[in-house]
């Protein structure tokens, strides 16, 4: 079993009633973007990113973007364009993830040394790789920098979470120049990490599946599909499965996460599983009953 607390939801840190955060670099983070980006029409999610954001809420992470947008600075689109692609931006996270809000708050930085417009032509010290803008999120959000994390794919998201004293997760391969804490090659892997390393406080969930026959899953080429499939699906989706339990008749997993995570896992682990049983000879279904 696991040795992880159940029923706990652990979304502070047990040293302090502050909060914990992940801080989210916006530009080739969470969404495409390869050049200054103010039209809210053309946002497009980058993939593999909403099961782990859904992961990290669900263990009590409040989510923070920051952002550096020098195109305003540049002339190239205003703040209120910046307002409104991180509203698209926010309405594509809820679609993807099903929830009613993903990110709790949008900060950016305007500013640019070099930029065009008088206005905004200086440097900020929320311009990453300064960490103003996640010392004013803590501030405003109550959050304990410490407990807290940032993912970004640019050395400057890393310099700014090692400044305000976060730990770090650069998106890309590995390299010895980066200060970087971990890398990952997407949101949902980097979640993971997150749950991975912070997991004596974080919830788990279980969740099982019922087999329609008795003694079924004695059967040792079934156990391995589905153990195989299950940890496919875990890795996909950003989940960490932190155990699977048999009993003649019954499957129960354990993940890091809360219910909606574990549900959602065993929902696509029934779906795939029962579909592998059919292909290979299965002639009533796997699983008892929804
Ligand atoms: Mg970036």
């Amino acid at each position: 079993m696991s040795s992880l607390p159940k029923g706990t939801a652990g979304s502070k840190d047990p040293a302090t009633t502050r909060d914990r955060a992940v801080f989210l670099d916006r530009d080739g983070t969470l969404m495409e973007n390869d050049g200054d980006l103010g039209d809210p029409s053309k946002v497009v999610l980058l993939p593999h990113v909403s099961q782990g954001l859904v992961s990290l809420r669900e263990n009590g992470f409040k989510l923070i973007v920051v952002t550096n947008q020098g195109g305003v600075a540049r002339g190239k689109y205003d703040e209120a364009a910046v307002v409104a692609t991180h509203a698209r931006l926010e309405t594509l996270l809820c679609q993807a993830t099903g929830l009613m809000c993903v990110i709790d708050a949008f900060y950016f930085c305007p500013f640019h040394p070099e930029g065009s417009v008088s206005e905004y032509r200086r440097e900020h010290a929320w311009r990453k790789p300064s960490p103003g803008m996640l010392q004013a999120a803590a501030l405003d959000h109550g959050i304990d920098l410490a407990s807290s994390w940032i993912i970004g794919d640019q050395e400057r998201d890393v310099q700014a979470g090692a400044a305000a004293g976060c730990r770090s997760i650069l998106i890309g391969s590995p390299h010895g120049n980066s200060a970087a804490d971990y890398f990952a090659t997407h949101v949902n892997e980097a979640a993971s990490r997150i749950l991975q390393v912070d997991a004596p406080t974080v919830l788990a969930s279980v969740v099982t599946l019922h087999a329609a026959n008795p003694n079924v899953l004695n059967d040792k080429v079934l156990r391995s599909a589905i153990t195989t499939a299950a940890e496919s699906l875990a890795e996909r989706s950003g989940v960490r499965l932190v155990s699977l339990e048999w009993s003649r008749q019954a499957v129960t997993a354990t993940v890091q996460g809360g219910e909606l995570i574990a549900l959602g896992l065993a929902a696509e682990l029934r779906r795939t599983t029962d579909r592998w049983w059919q292909v290979h000879g299965g002639s009533t279904p796997l699983w008892a009953g929804e």
